[in-house]
């Protein structure tokens, strides 16, 4: 009996395990009105200018989309200020990850991945059969120069995550310039910017300017999921040399931007109103986080995004369990071999407050 082969790199990996839905936890949990702190879902929904740009284009929902978003994409280039042929727009941040690794990597390449961090760049560069080299993390930090280190005549990516998930730390400009000097021309620095819009900008390395004086070993990430509230439309974007661009559309998925998420991305790019009050609510409430976690004597990363990783000191796997029963959903780190932490998605006061509040309980009610 012969059997069907698969690729051999797919069995060497471990699926991606999302946070739990709301459904899922109002299934399993019997709860009625949960929380959903695990994700880095916007805590106001979705932009309002979106919701009426999706609502206004459903008519031309039964027509193909056009591959290459043009109205968007020249929209996004205006704002980002660089020429359209830099930019790519996908199904979310996610397939641009896909993308770039489909496009660049050789079952002979390495690729460097930081130890913790977004599991994603893993999966598609075991797909793609490459070998991964992880970089050390140091005091929960990306270490650049542990990275510069494990270069290789075949390294081919260096996956690099600003700022990173899960620790929400931030690599600086300085540091960031010092490194990319460092960086030989032949390798792709692949800057997943998801959290840019989150992250304190007089600090941002400005990524988006090397490109645009003609760098072509860098390409940038981001969405629309986070700070726009599209997380179930599925946008986000790529942005780099022209050269690039032209690769990755000859293996992209044709019509992977819907018409819908291509209006919702015009909408939510005019959206300054709700922009400004995503971001604005994220750090009022940020230092109300921290605050109240320091209170009570609980441990926390400090963050440049939309989320808190929260230190327990001991395994937070059952504190992780208590609190989804006290209805608030926030996402165990086991996965991201941080078994002493929890991740938590910065919401609003409400949601911050009952949080709060269930920690409390949970620590009184003594562990
Ligand atoms: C959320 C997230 C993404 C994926 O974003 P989508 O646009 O929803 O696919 C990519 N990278 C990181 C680090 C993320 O946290």
């Amino acid at each position: 009996m012969s059997e069907i082969i698969p690729n051999k790199a797919v069995l060497s990996i471990k699926e991606y395990v999302p946070g739990k839905s709301i459904d899922q936890v109002i299934r399993e949990y019997n709860i009625k009105n949960p929380y959903k702190m695990a994700s880095n879902e916007n805590p106001f929904g979705i932009s309002p200018k979106a919701d009426k740009f999706i609502r206004k284009y459903i008519k031309k929902a039964f027509q193909y989309p056009e591959v290459s978003c043009p109205d968007l994409r020249e929209i996004l280039a205006a704002n980002l200020n660089i020429d359209k042929n830099n930019l790519i727009i996908c199904n979310g941040g996610d397939s641009v990850i896909y993308n770039i690794g489909i496009t660049l990597l050789n079952s002979e390449d390495e690729v460097i991945i930081p130890e913790i961090t977004f599991p994603v760049y893993e999966i598609i560069s075991k797909a793609m059969n490459c070998r991964i080299m992880n970089s050390r993390i140091k005091n929960y930090r990306i270490d650049l120069d542990d990275i510069l280190s494990r270069i290789t005549n075949k390294t081919k990516i260096i996956w690099l995550c600003n700022p990173n998930n899960p620790t929400g730390s931030l690599i600086e400009s300085s540091s960031f310039g010092n490194f990319i000097d460092n960086v030989p021309d032949n390798i792709m620095v692949v800057l997943d910017e998801v959290y840019f819009d989150f992250a304190d900008k007089k600090k941002f390395p400005d990524t988006v300017k090397l490109i645009k004086e003609g760098r072509k070993n860098i390409f940038i990430i981001r969405s629309f999921s986070k700070v726009y509230g599209l997380a179930g439309v599925r946008l986000g974007y790529g942005i780099g040399s022209r050269d690039i661009i032209e690769l990755i559309y000859r293996v992209r998925i044709p019509f992977d931007v819907s018409v819908l998420a291509q209006a919702a991305g015009i909408g939510a790019v005019a959206d300054e109103k709700f922009y400004k009050k995503t971001i604005e609510n994220n750090l009022k409430e940020k230092d109300y986080l921290y605050n109240e976690l320091s209170k009570i004597g609980i441990k926390y990363l400090n963050t440049d995004t939309n989320f808190i990783l929260v230190n327990m000191e001991k395994d937070a796997y059952d504190i992780v369990e208590r609190l989804l029963r006290k209805e608030v959903i926030v996402r165990p780190m086991k996965s991201y071999n941080l078994p002493h932490f929890f991740r938590l998605t910065i919401g609003l006061r409400k949601q911050n407050k009952r949080f709060i509040k269930a920690l409390k309980e949970i620590i009184n009610e003594n562990i």
